[in-house]
């Protein structure tokens, strides 16, 4: 089977590449592994999220300020194209802070980025008074928090959803269960293979998630992409009560809280701990004490595709070919430039400047 392009993975970054390719009339061809695959698409919390994002990295902060912005027609096109909504809302997003100490931290993070941003990262350090007239139901170990109007959030199932069927209805063609275990280049052809059949194109996207350390080996690159795993808790429905989205617990469209999340590196080990959630929990209690009483009808763990040092990854083959490697631990958040302006520079043949420092050379040992 031919195509203009191949893009391996369906996940969250692999699904918003080929809609956006296919957007820009490529052929496109998108493969997957099927249900035996970790998927961090299916297992993420749903923040379109600017403000914990490049603290130390400008570049990756001006791209998440760029998705966000991008974020409010990208949900609107997906929806008008496939009737899929994606519960998109930007109210801006609070981070909360529980002592003194973690407030101080907070308010030289959020002045930095700012200052790095020249301005562009618009935020503000709320104290405990102010909190209140945003959010009901704080408890009293809340000292204050970092609001900033540029946060939001989305159903991240339905987004998966949406860009599948966009891609569909854009004439996109889809291969599930096509797991690629050999890629060779043939002159300005890239041949692939899967346990389903052969597959071919001049233009090759790897966007497998933890897939794809091994698949950018066979380019000769090196993507050290490796799990870390997050857990979520998830109550019962409740009425409408919390406006906006915090960095550990957001309302869905549907009502139910959203508790998180953590940080382990296990492994290839999507489970859950009771001593992790507890934490979590904790943490969510003292935020809104009223969750004490709310029931948790659902718990995961999943494990997000990680960088070294937490950056996303675009990058191409040393040799020149027509690829791209694209990983990142946002896939949600970046969806939209994903779509909107990864995808078409690709179409074109290469990256945009935008992500020029986000290579694979910063891991090379000199
Ligand atoms: C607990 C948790 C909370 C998160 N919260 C947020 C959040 O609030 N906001 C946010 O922006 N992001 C969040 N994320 C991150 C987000 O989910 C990921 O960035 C995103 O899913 C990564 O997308 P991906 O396509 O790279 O990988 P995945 O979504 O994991 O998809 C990779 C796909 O590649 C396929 N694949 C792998 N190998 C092969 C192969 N050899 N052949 C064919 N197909 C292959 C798999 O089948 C899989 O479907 C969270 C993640 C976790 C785990």
């Amino acid at each position: 089977m031919k195509a203009d392009a191949i893009v391996i993975g369906g996940g969250m970054v692999g699904a918003a590449l080929a809609y956006g390719l296919r957007r820009q009339g490529l052929d496109t061809l998108m493969l997957d592994e099927g249900d035996v695959a970790f998927r961090a698409a299916r297992g993420n919390f749903g923040l379109v999220w600017v403000q914990s994002k490049g603290f130390d990295c400008p570049e990756y902060a001006a791209w998440t300020r760029r998705s966000a912005d991008l974020w409010p027609d990208f949900s609107d096109e997906i929806e008008e194209l496939t009737g899929t909504g994606l519960q998109h809302q930007r109210p801006g997003g609070l981070h909360v802070c529980l002592s003194g100490a973690e407030f101080e931290d907070r308010t030289r993070q959020m002045r930095d980025l700012s200052e790095r941003s020249g301005g562009a990262f618009r935020y503000e350090m709320l104290e405990r008074r102010a909190l209140d007239n945003l959010v009901p139901g704080l408890g009293p170990d809340v000292v204050g928090g970092s609001y900033s109007p540029l946060d939001g959030h989305a159903n991240p199932l339905y987004l998966l959803r949406g860009l599948h069927a966009g891609f569909r209805a854009l004439g996109g063609r889809v291969r599930l269960d096509a797991r690629v275990t050999a890629i060779r280049r043939t002159g300005a052809t890239y041949r692939l293979e899967t346990g389903t059949g052969k597959l071919e194109a001049p233009k090759l996207v790897i966007a497998a998630g933890l897939g794809t350390k091994p698949l950018a080996a066979m380019l000769g690159m090196t993507a050290p992409i490796d799990p870390v795993r997050g857990q979520i808790l998830v109550t019962e429905r409740a009425r409408p009560f919390l406006g906006m989205p915090l960095t550990w617990v957001r309302q869905t469209g549907e009502g139910s809280i959203m508790i998180g999340e953590s940080r382990e590196e296990v492994g290839f080990d999507d489970g859950t701990r009771w001593q992790v959630q507890a934490r979590i929990a904790d943490r969510a209690r003292r935020i809104f004490p009223f969750l004490e009483r709310a029931r948790i009808v659902r718990t995961w763990g999943a494990l997000r595709p990680y960088t070294p040092d937490g950056l996303p990854i675009y990058d191409r083959p040393p040799d020149g070919a027509d690829a791209v490697v694209a990983s990142c631990h946002s896939g949600v958040t970046l969806a939209a430039v994903h779509a909107g302006v990864l995808a078409p520079a690709i179409a074109e043949g290469r990256l945009p400047d935008d992500v020029g420092g986000l290579g694979t050379g910063r891991f090379h040992v000199h």
